[in-house]
């Protein structure tokens, strides 16, 4: 039987790895395929440092990004990793550019989906990536869209954390316990040279919500010892059999 898989949609190089990297590590421990997309490298607006030396191109800051992507994705155990170049700051998917991200939707054919958050004033290209993942969701289920190929089903997409969560209006409801997968997530990060101020930054955003899974899963005595966790906020209802 094939693997389970997954898809990340990332609006630019560097923030599958802050955000959901221990996702990405853990569900790959567990067997599942997971297929990161970037839709743009994150040159102009997520690139500070490597702009500061006097020599940069756009060509070679879109290099070296890529490099550090594809090393992070090693780190993480990422089964594929793709790079749509669409540009950032602002970001912006064609017609054209929004067809290949169904078409490796419908690929791909993911249990669940991961983006980031609904709003970011900060940083309007993120929020944009997730109306880009839940149109492509949408065109990938819709049977009228390449028909033979094979639709879409329902897919969870969870939003990944933003960097300042009360502006983003990003409010968790799911924590993933990523302790065991720390070692591989840390790696991933320290791969991202050109943004070393946020190294500790997220390091410590992970101990704050592994102390909150420990708070909802029982308590520090009862609840299980996490060190490092990831929060997510869901978008569609779950279906159950019992609550
Ligand atoms: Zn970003």
């Amino acid at each position: 039987m094939a693997n389970k898989t997954a898809l990340v949609i990332s609006a630019h190089s560097a923030d599958f790895v802050w955000r959901c990297g221990g996702a990405i590590a853990l569900h790959g421990k567990r067997g599942y395929d997971v297929t990161v997309v970037c839709l743009s490298y994150g040159e102009r607006g997520e690139s500070a440092k490597l702009w500061k030396a006097s020599d940069a191109t756009l060509e070679g800051v879109k290099a070296a990004r890529r490099t550090e992507a594809e090393n992070a994705a090693r780190a993480l155990g990422v089964a594929d990793i793709q790079f749509f170049d669409c540009g950032d700051y602002p970001l912006e998917l064609d017609r054209e550019a929004k067809f290949r991200l169904v078409d490796v939707i419908r690929k791909v054919q993911p249990a669940f989906m991961l983006s980031h958050s609904l709003d970011d004033p900060y940083n309007t290209d993120h929020p944009y990536a997730t109306k880009v993942a839940l149109e492509t969701r949408m065109v990938a289920q819709a049977w009228g869209h390449e028909p033979g190929q094979t639709v879409l089903g329902a897919p969870q997409l969870y939003l990944f954390e933003p960097h300042q969560t009360e502006q983003c209006g990003w409010k968790p409801d799911t924590i993933l316990d990523i302790t065991e997968v720390w070692e591989a997530k840390k790696a991933a990060i320290e791969c991202m040279e050109g943004q070393q101020h946020l190294w500790h930054y997220y390091t410590n955003v992970a101990e704050n919500r592994a102390n909150q899974f420990r708070r909802n899963s029982g308590g520090q005595a009862g609840g299980r010892e996490a060190k490092y966790a990831e929060a997510f906020q869901s978008i569609f209802p779950r279906t159950v059999d019992e609550l």
